[in-house]
């Protein structure tokens, strides 16, 4: 739905999306491989119920280093519906990630299959235009 508005996806950093969900797990000899899987998976989770100040910022500073790693315009944050973790997180981050870190974003929330929504499909096509405003007036010298 995001690519019918005109956008490309270049990442998709969700608590179960492909960053870290698909990460190359590096294993060593020294020890199981059951307990280093599970520390992979404690330190790299980006799941919002993990609320330690550092894992907060973790989940901020992964979204920014991502975003610009990838060289994204912008930052969608999506919450599934009724997943109350996110729909805290997701509440004061889409703001921080505007407002400190100077990402445009939209946030939205979504029920687990929402390809037949129209608002949502109005609020990605409106995301992608403002997107494509701010370049148009990035390239006239403008901010
Ligand atoms: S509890 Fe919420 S944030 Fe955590 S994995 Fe489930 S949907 Fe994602």
């Amino acid at each position: 739905m995001i690519e019918d508005a005109g956008a490309r996806v270049v990442f998709d950093r969700h608590c179960f999306g492909a960053i870290p969900g698909r990460e190359v797990i590096e294993l060593t000899d020294d020890e199981d491989a059951l307990p280093q899987i599970v520390r992979h998976y404690m330190n790299t989770s980006e799941c919002a119920r993990y609320i330690a100040d550092n894992k907060v910022q973790q989940r901020r500073d992964t979204a920014d280093r991502l975003a610009k790693e990838f060289r994204a315009d912008g930052i969608i944050y999506e919450q599934m519906k009724y997943c109350d973790f996110w729909g805290f997180e997701r509440a004061l981050v889409s703001h921080i990630m505007s407002e400190e870190y100077g990402w445009p974003i939209l946030s939205i929330d979504r029920l687990y299959n929402a390809k037949g929504s129209g608002q949502l499909r109005t609020r990605f096509q409106a995301f992608v235009e403002s997107l494509e405003i701010k370049k148009i007036h990035k390239a006239k010298g403008g901010k």
